[in-house]
């Protein structure tokens, strides 16, 4: 069964007597497992996608399954519980607070979980070492290099062990060799067996990804499987394998 699945799904957004359709008429199903990136150009309607996706926002149509669960139809509070037991999210500005250490960070989503302490910190260990941090625990976002917020806010979407991690532009602020780190740590966490989601624009960061979706106008206008780029690879300086054509979903 596929983990996500939306039909005909149609977000219209109204301002005054103004209408945007940021997404008119999208069908896409996720099975467990795929690394799968969503690109187009800015305005295309790639966040309002992953917002729809994320349970962060209801559609104005069409039906989403996560799981098997209708989640189109939920209260704004029975999405949020959805959410934040299945889905770990990582913004392009990391979104992280700024005089807090990375360890309180990590463990802010189990604060409000009503997560005892220990406990807490504990997981929140366990995440930020999963991240390569964790060395850096102590240290304040200003201490640490972008790539290094992004880990954290990596970590942060970890601590609660969702199945999926979405993802819009996480490395729209990272320089590429960082950027080239940061989907080895995606590439690293699907092949652990989470199923990742992300938005990107550069196609260079979609290389990553073993299938990837193009958005024009709310609408897909073409989904395609790829043999992705191996980011450790790629670290490594060496020349990564040219990637067959892609292959048409049928
Ligand atoms: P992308 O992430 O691909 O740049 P968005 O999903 O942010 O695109 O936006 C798609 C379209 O929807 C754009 O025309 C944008 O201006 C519009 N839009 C997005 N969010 C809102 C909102 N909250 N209110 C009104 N229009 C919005
Ligand atoms: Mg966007």
């Amino acid at each position: 069964m596929a983990l996500i699945d939306i039909r005909d799904v149609t977000k219209v957004y109204r301002m005054g007597d103004m209408e945007v359709r940021a997404l008119d008429g999208v069908s896409l199903s996720v099975e467990p497992g795929e690394l799968l990136a969503i690109m187009g150009a800015s305005g295309s309607g790639k966040s309002t996608l992953m917002n729809v996706l994320g349970c962060l926002d209801r559609p104005t149509s069409g039906t989403y399954l996560l799981d098997g669960q209708d989640v189109s139809r939920l209260s704004r509070d029975a999405l949020a519980v959805t959410r934040n037991r299945t889905i770990g999210f990582v913004f392009q500005s990391f979104n992280l607070l700024s005089r807090t250490s990375a360890l309180e960070n990590v463990e802010l989503p189990l604060l409000y979980a009503g997560v005892p302490r220990r406990e807490r910190v504990r997981l929140a260990e366990a995440a930020l070492a999963r991240v390569g941090l964790g060395e850096r625990m102590d240290h304040h976002p200003n201490q640490l290099s972008g790539g290094q917020q992004q880990r954290v806010a990596v970590a942060r979407a970890l601590v609660s062990n969702p199945r999926i991690l979405m993802a819009d532009e996480p490395t729209g602020n990272l320089d590429s060799k960082t950027s080239v780190e940061i989907m080895a740590l995606f590439q690293e966490l699907n092949r652990a067996g989470i199923t990742v989601t992300l938005v990107t624009h550069e196609a260079d960061v979609a290389a990553y990804a073993a299938r990837v979706v193009h958005v024009r106008d709310g609408r897909i206008v073409s989904d395609e499987r790829q043999t992705p780029r191996d980011a450790r690879t790629a670290m490594a300086g060496a020349t990564p394998p040219t990637a067959p054509g892609p292959e048409v979903r049928p």
